[in-house]
Order: C-alpha cells, then structure tokens, then sequence
C-alpha cells in the first residue's frame, strides 16, 4: 500500500500548460477520484504519477520518497488503461500470469498467485478458456486481474470503465470498489463521469483548466463547493444560479432578491457586489406561502420524482419534486429554499463566499 503525495505539480508541453501548480495527498488504502471535463489535465496528472510523463516541476512522494523524476519501472504501480489490452490469442491464465512470467517468476509460485486472483475476481471458472470469446465484463475482470497479481502499492486507473455501456458500467463500478475494499490498495482512478467519481470515490479532486478546483469527500464537494464550477459539475440538473447584487455584513443570515428575504447560511465575512445565490434542486419546494415566484416553463416526469423548471426574476430555476405533486406549466408559483444548504458565490470570481 502507498500514499502519495503531490506537491505544486506542474506539466508543460511547450507553451501549454496542462497542469498548473497541483497539491494534493492521497492517503494510504484511498481510492481516490481525479473528476474533472475532457482535456482538464486528469490523465496528464495520473500519468505524472505513473511515471510515464516526467513533471515540469513539483514533486511526487510516494511513501515519503520523490519518484518525480524516476522511471515508470521503479515506482511500485500497477497501470490499468483500457481494460481491454488484453491478449486475445492466450487464454485467460496465461494473461493473468504474464506479469509474473516476464519477472521471471518461478512456476509454481505463479500457479498459486494465478489461482487466488481467479478466486478474488470470481473467474475460476474460466481460466483455461481464450480470452477472445469472453463477455466484455470478463474480459474486464481478466484485465484486472491481470493488474493485481503483481501486487503492486498502487493501482492507476484511467477510465477503465468508459467503453461499457451505462448498465453494465454500473455493475462493474460496483466490483471494481468491492475489489478495493478487500485489497486495500492506493487506487488514484481518472474520470469524467461524476456520478462515477461520487459513487466509487473516499476523495475527489475536481480539476479545470489544469488547476485543481476543490478536494474533499464526495459528500464535501456535492454540498460545500468551493467554486461554481464545481457546483455545476457535480449534480445533476446541476445547481441553481440566481444573480443578483446586495451588500452583506459578516453575520448575515439572509439576502434580498428581487424584493424577497431569503435565508442563507451564517455569512463570516462581509461582502458588497454582484452575487449568485446557489441552491440545488432538491432544496427547492414549490409553496403557495413563498414570496418568491417563478412560472412553470416544463416539467419532466422521472418516475419517483420530476423535474419542474421554472423561470424567476433572478434566471431559470429547477426543482426536484415529488411526481405526485402538480406543477402546470403556465402557472406561477412560490419557491421555497431550504436555506440551509445554500451557497453563495462571489460572481465575478466564481468562488463560495462563505
Ligand atoms: P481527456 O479525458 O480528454 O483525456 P484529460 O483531463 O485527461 O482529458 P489530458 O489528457 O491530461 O486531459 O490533457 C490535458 C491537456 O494537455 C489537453 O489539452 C491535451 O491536448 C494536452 N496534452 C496532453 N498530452 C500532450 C502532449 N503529449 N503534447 C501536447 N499536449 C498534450
């Protein structure tokens, strides 16, 4: 097991940079998220890790040694790229074992490593058969296990789940977490997918530009975010963004919008400006008592609940209802937030104002 730690990282490929100034530690049995849109410095950063890219400055710990600048073969890791780099002329043993064989391991040994794998991942009952005729989760299952057998400090995952389609990926998210919960080793894993990162992930860095936005829980980011653009990545519909301008003293507890007082959490330092009152759709309620009104433009039934959207003197608001509860569209309607869960962002930096 490992833990690594990574300080003022950065990565430049001629005059772009792609990652900018990255701290952060994982610690030791995490498995840990690296979220963030295409193109935002994720696989630059695992790769960084991996050693398969060296950084432009910065360092990398892992087990309080800086590997930063050491080769991919001297650093403990397992990379799992695509799951399915396996190879399909050999049957399912024999790719679970390369690993083993080209160390130079001795046979027998190999054998009983090869067996407890099989009996981990569940696919005793396939491993004499060619992994070309495999169904795509076992040939996921057989990747892995090829991964783990070394017993490696650490697991780099990049989107190894990105080829399944939405079902089976689930499934699979499920046992590849299940898989870690037994191992216990480092998993630092790249996606774009947030539910993914929320559901998998102990930690998440939601990255941007090649900057790291925020680091936290998966419970932290969805309801404490540090800047809009996480609040409008994580969730889904994402968070509601009302603008509207007011000065605020340290200690408030409420804004006006739109000639409305609306609750918001204990404020510790004074604002002035222009502000965006952030709140998620499920802490909205549709209330005749509610001052603050929006017409109902759609709704969109998901079973259980709806998707009600309406549109504010502030800017379009969704709200997660009940579907039994009636929303028209056309009528207007008081909306009621749950103060409590509210973020409010500074405008024209983007971040909390907390
Ligand atoms: P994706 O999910 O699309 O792979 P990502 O967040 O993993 O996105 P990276 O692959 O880390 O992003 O790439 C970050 C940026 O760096 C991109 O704009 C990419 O074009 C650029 N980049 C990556 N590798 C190189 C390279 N070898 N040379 C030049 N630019 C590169």
């Amino acid at each position: 097991m490992a833990e690594i730690v990574i300080h003022n990282l950065r990565k430049d490929f001629g005059d772009f940079t792609a990652v900018r100034s990255s701290s952060f530690k994982i610690a030791d049995g995490e498995f840990f998220m690296l979220l963030g849109p295409s193109g935002c410095g994720k696989t630059t950063t695992l790769r960084m890790i991996a050693g398969l890219e060296l950084p432009t400055s910065g360092e990398i710990f892992i087990d309080g040694e800086e590997v930063g600048q050491k080769p991919a073969s001297q650093r403990d890791i397992a990379f799992v790229f695509q799951m399915f780099a396996l190879y399909p002329h050999m049957n399912v043993r024999k790719n679970i074992s390369y690993p083993l064989v080209s160390q130079g391991m001795p046979r027998a040994e190999i054998r009983e490593k090869v067996a407890e794998v099989a009996r981990i991942l569940g696919i005793e009952s396939i491993i004499d058969r060619p992994v070309g005729g495999l169904s795509g989760g076992d040939r996921q299952r057989v990747a892995l296990g090829r991964a783990i057998v070394r017993n490696p400090k650490c697991f780099l995952m990049d989107e190894p789940l990105g080829a399944l389609d939405a079902e089976f990926r689930e499934r699979m998210a499920e046992e590849l977490r299940a898989l870690h919960d037994r191992m216990g080793a480092t998993t630092v894993y790249v996606t774009h997918d947030q539910l993914e990162a929320m559901q998998m992930g102990d930690k998440i860095v939601v990255m941007n530009h090649g900057a790291i936005e925020q680091f936290g829980t998966p419970r932290d980011i969805y309801d404490k975010p540090a800047t809009m653009f996480v609040a409008d990545f994580i969730g889904s519909p994402s968070m509601n963004f009302l603008k509207f301008h007011g000065s605020l003293e340290a200690g408030a507890t409420e804004v006006r919008l739109h000639h409305q007082t609306l609750g918001v959490p204990v404020l510790r330092e004074p604002f002035d400006g222009d502000m965006v009152y952030g709140v998620r759709p499920e802490h909205v309620r549709l209330s005749d008592a509610a001052g603050y009104r929006g017409e109902v433009i759609a709704t969109e039934y998901l079973g259980t609940t709806q998707i009600v959207t309406l549109k504010s003197p502030n800017g379009e608001v969704k709200a997660r209802i009940a579907s039994d509860q009636v929303a028209r569209v056309g009528e207007t309607v008081g909306l009621d937030f749950n103060s409590a869960t509210v973020t409010l962002f500074d405008d024209q930096s983007g971040r909390a104002i907390r």
